[in-house]
């Protein structure tokens, strides 16, 4: 999974098909119909992986009462030389909020 951060506004958005923005609106992105790739834009968007390997089991085990210490969840800052993510040197889709 990957989720969009902004670096400021510190707002985690999970990407979607459709474009989703950050709170503050600098940052945007997507995945791509492929459902693996995504585009990301705006003032220096930051991209994390999220192992679902790591996720699933871990929540299924949260919701089933069986939370202990040691349920991590790895993440990761995908490198934006990254071929799964495109970086488009485009402003966000509108201005942010006054
Ligand atoms: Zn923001």
């Amino acid at each position: 999974m990957k989720l969009l951060l902004c670096p400021h506004c510190q707002d985690v958005r999970k990407l979607q098909s459709r474009k989703t923005k950050c709170k503050c609106k600098k940052v945007w992105g997507k995945y791509l119909p492929d459902g693996v790739h995504a585009q990301v834009g705006g003032d220096r968007p930051v991209v994390l992986g999220l192992n679902n390997n790591d996720l699933v089991p871990a929540v299924k085990r949260f919701l089933g009462g069986k939370y202990l210490i040691g349920n991590t969840v790895q993440a990761w800052v995908i490198e934006k030389a990254s071929d799964r993510v495109e970086h488009l040197e485009t402003p966000p889709p509108t201005s942010p909020d006054p």
